[in-house]
């Protein structure tokens, strides 16, 4: 498979502290990848960088769809063009609209009919959005909140789609229905980056993994492995 994203080096940080320490990372095309790792570990920091939400102090992003660049420090409007496109932590839905406007949101810039074509593909993947069109935002549950975040993002048809917390404050039956479409994604194609705190889902999808230790990388490589490494069994995997 070849890279669709390679890091090099990357630091990030707020005020004087750095939080995120020169680490590498490589996303193959059409693989999921997990980045595992506790609270504060810089998980949501890498992600805001890769969306040009942040400016890095140092260190390459390349994106390397069409022609390969460098997108360390572009502005974010100009990354989401590109085709990476993040679902944030805690979804961040606009409640007062409905569940229509907001995935038409997500695909703003695209023709009419190309709208109505692909609001129809995410309400096959997720028959509970089509239910709920007409429907405000804010009274939905938190799985289709959710559900909704990953539509909107979808709407954009995501070259690279970055996933932040998906199963944050979700039970566990919710978790399984997400983390299977995340699954039924990478099956048709989809190129992921996903940021969890819940290990053993994260662990389970994907194909490639990091642990990442208050701005470290501490361990890499295939995510059937890393599940089995003691380190980890023993840190995030409860057992
Ligand atoms: P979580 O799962 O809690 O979101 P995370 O791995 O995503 O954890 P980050 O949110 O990236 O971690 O935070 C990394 C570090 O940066 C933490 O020490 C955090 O306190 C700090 N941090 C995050 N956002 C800011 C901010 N806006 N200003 C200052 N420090 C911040």
């Amino acid at each position: 498979m070849s890279d669709l994203l390679r890091v090099e080096g990357l630091r990030l940080g707020y005020g004087r502290a750095d939080v995120v320490h020169a680490i590498d990372l490589t996303v193959a095309r059409g693989s999921i990848v997990s980045l595992i790792g506790s609270n504060g570990a810089g998980k949501t920091t890498i992600l805001r960088a890769l969306s040009g939400l942040m400016k890095p102090r140092a260190g390459a992003i390349r994106f390397l769809d069409g022609t390969p660049a460098d997108i360390a420090g572009e502005a974010a409007h100009r990354i989401a063009r590109r085709g990476i496109v993040q679902v944030p932590e805690g979804r961040q839905v606009f409640a007062n609209l409905t569940v229509a406007e907001n995935l038409r949101l997500g695909a703003y810039h695209a023709p009419g009919p190309e709208v109505a074509r692909r609001q129809e593909a995410v309400v096959a993947r997720f028959p509970r959005l089509g239910e709920r069109l007409g429907q405000q935002a804010g009274y939905l549950s938190g799985g289709e909140q959710q559900m909704l975040a990953m539509g909107r993002a979808l709407m954009a048809e995501p070259v690279l789609l970055l996933l932040d917390e998906p199963s944050m404050g979700l039970a566990p039956l919710i978790v399984e229905e997400i983390f299977s479409i995340i699954a039924d994604l990478r099956r048709e194609g989809r190129t992921i980056l996903l940021v969890e705190q819940n290990a053993s889902a994260a662990l389970g999808v994907a194909d490639t993994a990091y642990v990442l230790e208050t701005g470290r990388i501490r361990l890499q490589g295939p995510a059937a492995e890393i599940a089995r490494n003691p380190e980890v069994t023993a840190a995030y995997l409860g057992l």
